[in-house]
């Protein structure tokens, strides 16, 4: 049996199968075709020595911003290298105006296999800087349902930002609110909420969701959080989280505080999904990819097959895309990512410009998307060494 690419060597990790060995693993045409302890690579097209590297499921990063044409939108068959993110899921960057032209130029042109999800606003994140739902005339339920039901493979689910300066104060924050809601409802598919500094509370916002919808920028600093006044986590979000509303890390420029996710952590209050918010405003600092995301993870605490699986095998299921995507299992899409561990003294800053010191960093050293090596790669180009 000839493979197209076999990976030799490296500490597979498969939380779909609860698999962590070091063994070999094989790629035929867009398929993984084996993962064995020693495959023959006699007359194989490429090889890639993995040795002392984790190979793993191609990471799925749920909340980034790909869409090129609105300001802070970023080129999604980049950043899939870059940080081993063979999918990803467009936080709503487009609403039902311009989510058309975002699939036909980028979703539909892109290797990444990009999901995304539909804003209320009509307009999306287009001018975000002025508050895409202050002016309720932009909130479109009607809008995104139908633009959903047109796009259906790719159209995932909801978004709304839930700033008052973004949905407004009281009454018409929450009219806000309840239009994403219905939109989810009316579509079938879900809401992912984006916390910020929110007319409401955070518990009371969780409790008007349903199980499967999100929230975004769980670990937020800031008056509206997860904690409450003693740093523990609100009853009412633990009650969200048991009957399966989905608390997303969303880092970004401004949602990632270190004493709320220790605090979280320390009460046993796990995120669901690891994700980035990558967007222009944050690329080159303070989240730069998704390993970095993961490493402070490490950082704090979380075993390594726990962040692997925040990371892949959870997000895919999310999607819908569970034995296809996230996962190692021989006859899924033949998305890998290679991850080189370093060890040393390395800078991590929260959103908050706190720094702590970490000692290992994951980076990506080779990316596999539907069974080609992808061009380019993470490298070391962020290790902020201490001292
Ligand atoms: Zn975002």
């Amino acid at each position: 049996m000839s493979y197209d690419i076999v990976i030799r060597g490296g500490e597979v990790i498969d939380p779909s199968q609860r698999l962590r060995k070091v063994c070999d693993v094989a790629v035929t045409g867009d398929r993984i075709a084996a993962v064995e302890e020693s495959i023959d690579a006699t007359g194989v097209h490429q090889v890639i020595d993995a040795r002392g590297q984790l190979v793993v499921p191609g990471l799925i990063d749920l909340h980034v911003h790909v869409y090129p044409h609105a300001p802070l939108g970023l080129d999604a068959d980049s950043l899939c290298p870059a940080g081993g993110v063979t999918t990803m899921l467009d936080a709503g960057t487009a609403g039902s105006y311009n989510f058309d032209a975002f699939r036909r130029d980028t979703i539909d042109r892109a290797k990444t296999q990009i999901f995304s999800l539909v804003n209320l606003s009509c307009i999306g994140l287009i001018a975000a800087n002025l508050g895409e739902l202050m002016d309720r005339r932009y909130a479109d339920p009607e809008g995104v349902v139908a633009t959903i039901e047109r796009n259906r493979d790719v159209a995932v689910g909801v978004k709304i930002r839930a700033g008052t300066h973004i949905i407004g104060a009281g009454e018409q924050g929450w009219a806000n609110l309840n239009d994403a809601i219905k939109a989810a409802r009316e579509s079938g598919t879900w809401l992912m909420v984006h916390i910020g500094e929110s007319p409401m509370s955070i518990p009371d916002l969780a409790d008007a969701l349903s199980p499967g919808d999100c929230i975004t920028h769980c670990f937020k600093g800031g008056s509206t959080r997860v904690t409450d006044d003693n740093g523990r986590i609100h009853e009412g979000i633990k009650a969200a989280a048991e009957r399966g509303v989905i608390f997303d890390v969303g880092h970004g420029f401004g949602s990632f505080e270190w004493e709320v996710v220790q605090a979280a952590l320390d009460d046993g209050f796990e995120p669901t999904t690891i994700s980035t918010d990558l967007h222009a405003k944050n690329l080159h600092g303070p989240v730069y990819d998704m390993p970095t995301t993961m490493s402070k993870f490490l950082l704090l605490g979380t075993p390594l097959e726990r962040v692997i699986e925040m990371s892949t095998t959870t997000p895919a299921k999310i999607l819908n895309q569970e034995g296809e995507l996230g996962t190692l299992k021989v006859g899924s899409v033949a998305d890998i990512a290679v991850l080189e561990q370093h060890s040393g003294r390395f800078v991590f800053t929260d959103s908050y410009r706190e720094q702590r010191i970490g000692e290992r960093l994951l980076t990506a050293s080779a990316t596999v998307r539907r069974g080609e090596i992808v061009p380019g790669g993470g490298g070391t180009r962020m290790r902020h060494l201490a001292d």
